[in-house]
């Protein structure tokens, strides 16, 4: 059980992802649910092996950590913890979030940013129930997520649904445990469309900052003649 707070001390995002490539997407939702959550800090946390995920990254990990690092350098209220990638083996979002929480310590208010669609297959994360012991979640609902459009709610995990909540304050007085969603601005930019873009020669100026082009350009990441880097096997996570 969470203990409920009568002051509220400053909230720290977390936002995980594969960020391959970060885009503009990631960075409105960082931003947007930062000022909606009145987060003080938004800390960006690359994936190192995304176990949900069955497929071969294809930038590095030092590659995706270097953009991810272009993309946020001008934003105070964003950094970048590497600690995922730094991670022998399996990463496990609940293993993220107990360091963290231990970190922290029991009082802090630790809210995860995740975008609807990933948020739908939360049921499928290691250890999933225990994740709302150790932080809120703050679901984006994304412009392209089809499943959100016919569903809302719905397309959540039924476990979920008496952790939602409409009351801003309720959740923030609390360290974890509520998850609230958010309408942000509808951006269908995926880091999909990206590497195919980049993958066939197209630009991709204006969906993403123009480090991270430059960066892309430079290393010729994503074309044909860049092999995959990292072999990710597939699995929940
Ligand atoms: P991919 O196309 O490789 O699957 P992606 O663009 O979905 O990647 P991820 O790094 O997997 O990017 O996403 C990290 C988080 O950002 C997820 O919670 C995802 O839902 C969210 N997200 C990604 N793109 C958008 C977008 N355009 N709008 C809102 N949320 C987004």
């Amino acid at each position: 059980m969470i203990p409920a707070r009568s002051s509220s001390a400053p909230a720290i995002g977390l936002f995980g992802g594969t960020f391959d490539p970060v885009h503009f997407g990631h960075l409105r939702l960082a931003t947007e649910l930062s000022e909606a959550f009145r987060l003080e800090r938004t800390i960006f946390l690359p994936a190192g092996l995304p176990y949900h995920r069955g497929r071969t990254a294809h930038a590095s990990s030092e590659e995706r950590l270097t953009m991810l690092k272009l993309a946020t350098a001008r934003d105070a209220r964003f950094d970048v913890d590497d600690r995922e990638l730094k991670r022998e083996g399996r990463t496990f979002t609940y293993d993220t979030l107990a360091e963290i929480r231990a970190e922290r310590g029991p009082d802090a208010t630790l809210v995860f940013l995740v975008g609807s669609d990933a948020f739908a297959h939360i049921d499928t994360w290691h250890r999933w129930t225990e994740l709302f012991d150790l932080a809120h979640f703050a679901v984006a609902i994304r412009g392209d997520d089809a499943q959100w459009a016919t569903k809302g709610p719905g397309a959540f995990p039924r476990e979920a649904w008496p952790r939602i909540t409409l009351n801003l304050r309720e959740m923030l007085s609390a360290p974890a445990g509520k998850v609230m969603t958010f309408a942000m601005t509808p951006l269908a930019i995926s880091s999909t469309t990206l590497r195919a873009l980049a993958g066939e020669g197209s630009s991709i100026r204006y969906l993403t900052p123009e480090p991270v082009v430059e960066y892309i350009r430079s290393r010729q990441l994503y074309t044909a003649k860049d092999a995959p880097r990292d072999a990710l096997p597939g699995a929940a996570g």
